[in-house]
């Protein structure tokens, strides 16, 4: 028997009063988490209870217990890593999804899933002007969004220099080079140890971390001229090398974009498979003044990119995007018999992910982009570069700031002075709570990086922003001898 609404009544009338509670809450308070992991795992752990709590206690207990260790990541005032808010119609469908319960794997089990992940990724294709033919796949995140375009460049690249991948695995098969600019994103030299293809050739970058076309034209000739060299090994064979070319839209330091039409022409010239690491960056292609950064990206073979960030959707939403479907299909398919295969060849979705069973989490997609339109997303990305660059302004206007980089887009990379102070002024902030931002390490110095990404943010967090930097400032050089 169907248990019904009951059961489910109080535990949910629990969650929304508390999620209703939090949002409420990011306005005012503070940023940064109040406790760290080892203390709150007290009022989680120890031995696990003979007997059960009523379900709405246990949503009242998590609610009330995880509060002080919950950084406020919704709030306008968050600027860590690249992050992203979430808007309303994209958290009350990821709600739906839940109670929805649908194993989104396959189109013949959960047609009305299928049909609307198909719609979200056809719409994402329009909105990023990316090829109408190209396969979307849902995937947890970018990471996983990288590591799924460069598995289908493996199994087209191994393909095509005659090696069967699926029959007789990578041992043995002919090289991938893969090459990378300096300043690629960690996560795709990740995705290159899951495929069992080593380390990447890397490429210099320029002073905003641009990888350096007329490197990368020099790193692609090195290859074809070793190929030809006698003695060149015996599984190299005859043809162009199996080359894969990561790209990137987005640099997180710097917000910049590599040059995509000149870097795309040379890796064609010399047949690589071109892959963009775009987790945040792509989103530029929505916004008319801001598409000239992703001129030319559309010549590549697959992109990777992330919801949950310039979108904001929930976590966790990477998107996929391969334009040789059978690549795609034939790296991630399961052509087990007792799945059904879908008659109409449109593929199942799980053939176009790593995962079988997973949540559907291309419906907050759809709904974010129904909310938004076409123009609510350009305009929303537009406010990101906006807020970022009246951010950037500002904080240059301060004496002892130094902004790093050319603000063109979501990202502000600072440093004050020398690398104590910077590391103080993190610190110091941190510790103040008003807004939050991350320490890194950018081209030999310590940073203090600035995301803008959240939906939320407005003209009075950009103040707070500048004025809780001045004051940090004020407060480390008071200290210092
Ligand atoms: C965030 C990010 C990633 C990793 O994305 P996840 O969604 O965290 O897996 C990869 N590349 C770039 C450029 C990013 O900003």
């Amino acid at each position: 028997m169907s248990a019904g609404a009951e059961p489910y009544q109080e535990a949910l009338a629990a969650a929304v009063r508390h999620a209703i509670r939090w949002l409420e809450s990011q306005p005012h308070r503070r940023v940064g988490p109040q406790q760290a992991a080892k203390e709150l795992l007290a009022a989680f752990d120890g031995e696990l209870p003979q007997s059960g709590m009523a379900p709405a206690e246990v949503v009242d207990y998590l609610a009330s217990h995880a509060e002080p260790g919950l950084m406020a990541m919704p709030s306008g005032r968050f600027f860590g890593w690249v992050i992203g808010g979430t808007l309303p119609a994209a958290m009350a469908a990821d709600w739906l999804v839940s109670s929805w319960d649908q194993n989104s794997a396959m189109r013949y089990a959960t047609p009305a899933i299928a049909a609307i992940e198909e719609a979200a990724g056809n719409w994402l294709l329009q909105l990023l002007g990316l090829p109408e033919e190209s396969d979307v796949g849902f995937v947890t995140g970018a990471t996983m969004a990288n590591f799924t375009g460069m598995a289908a460049a493996r199994w087209r690249l191994l393909k095509d220099a005659g090696w069967n991948l699926d029959r007789d695995g990578l041992f043995g098969a002919p090289r991938i080079h893969c090459i990378v600019g300096e300043e690629r994103h960690e996560t795709l030299d990740l995705a290159l140890r899951y495929l069992g293809m080593g380390s990447p050739t890397v490429v210099p970058a320029d002073s905003q971390g641009r990888i350096d076309a007329a490197e990368l034209d020099c790193a692609l000739d090195r290859i074809a001229l070793a190929r030809s060299a006698p003695g060149s090994g015996p599984t190299e064979g005859s043809g162009p090398a199996p080359i894969l070319v990561c790209l990137q839209a987005g640099n997180v330091h710097s917000g910049a974009f590599d040059p995509f039409a000149a870097a795309i022409a040379v890796s064609k010239a010399h047949g690589a498979w071109v892959h963009v690491d775009g987790a945040f960056g792509l989103w530029a292609a929505a916004v008319p003044e801001l598409a000239g950064l992703t001129t030319g990206v559309e010549g590549a073979d697959s992109w990777a990119t992330d919801a949950h960030k310039s979108l904001n959707v929930p976590y966790d939403c990477g998107i996929a995007v391969v334009r040789d479907p059978q690549a795609l299909r034939s790296a991630m398919g399961q052509h087990a018999s007792y799945l059904l295969q879908d008659a109409d060849g449109s593929g199942d979705p799980s053939h176009k992910v790593p995962e079988l069973s997973r949540r559907a989490r291309g419906v907050p997609v759809w709904a974010a982009l129904k909310s938004l339109g076409r123009d609510g997303v350009a305009e929303q990305v537009r406010r990101l570069a906006t807020s970022a660059a009246r951010l950037a302004e500002q904080l240059a206007a301060i004496d002892g700031v130094e902004v790093l980089n050319d603000v063109g887009f979501t990202q502000i990379t600072l440093a004050f002075g020398d690398d104590a102070t910077t590391r103080g002024v993190a610190a110091r902030l941190i510790a103040d709570g008003t807004v939050w931002m991350s320490g890194s390490r950018w081209h030999g110095r310590d940073v203090l990086r600035i995301s803008v990404s959240n939906w939320t943010t407005d003209a009075a967090d950009v103040a707070a922003a500048v004025e809780a930097v001045k004051v940090a400032l004020e407060t480390v050089r008071r200290s210092q001898p």
